[in-house]
């Protein structure tokens, strides 16, 4: 079982009261439930982005014979909050989960990166986690993607702020697969074709990482 999170929500913007509500980080602190996400300059949508991704790598991997949970069934609703699609992993008995992101930085940066949680709060996130970061970051860097340029080293990024990672207890990684502010990398994420590639990639990370784990 592989549980994939597609970043954000298609009705978060509108819902700025629910989605501001404070839960937990997973670290001792709160933070808000959810944010809407970034966007392209033309306006197409990060959360939309996640979703797409996340389906068709969902169809990949049912494709392999790989049962697949996604945190969201649509991209028409709210949420869920950050501390629920965290255990979402322990509620499928995930073997992995990752969430699936595109940032928005300065226009000049480029390049994917993966976070996992550091410092680790738990086995699954001290090896296991740090393990999906690496197979998850060299099949992108297969499927042509460069690595970031702008955060993390080699496209691995140690977070200890995000609250999705902080709750999980099973292998958990999130991939920003671009940076939505680039033009370059706004036209590829806006084109079929382009979130094709990225979920060909991710689709293979998993099954490395299931693989290894055989
Ligand atoms: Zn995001």
């Amino acid at each position: 079982m592989v549980v994939l999170d597609p970043g954000h929500n298609g009705r978060n913007g509108a819902e700025p009261g629910a989605i501001r509500r404070q839960v937990s980080d997973g670290r001792g602190g709160m933070k808000a439930c959810n944010t809407t996400g970034t966007a392209t300059d033309a306006g197409y949508p990060e959360h939309a982005f996640n979703f797409d991704v996340a389906t068709r790598v969902q169809q990949r991997l049912t494709a392999a014979g790989v049962q697949v949970v996604l945190t969201r069934p649509d991209d028409d609703g709210v949420g869920p909050c950050v501390d629920e699609r965290g255990r979402a992993g322990e509620e499928a008995d995930a073997a992995a989960v990752v969430s699936i992101h595109a940032d928005g930085a300065a226009p000049g940066a480029a390049g994917f990166h993966v976070a996992y949680s550091a410092p680790p709060l738990n086995p699954a996130q001290a090896g296991p986690a740090q393990e999906l970061a690496r197979v998850l970051r060299d099949a992108l860097r297969d499927g042509g993607f460069p690595d970031s340029d702008y955060i993390g080293d080699d496209a691995l990024s140690p977070r200890a702020d995000l609250a999705g990672l902080n709750h999980a207890t099973r292998p958990t990684v999130l991939v920003e697969c671009a940076n939505m502010r680039n033009a370059d990398e706004a036209a590829l994420v806006s084109s079929p074709e382009g979130r094709d590639r990225y979920a060909a990639a991710i689709t293979d990370g998993v099954l490395g990482f299931l693989g290894r784990k055989g």
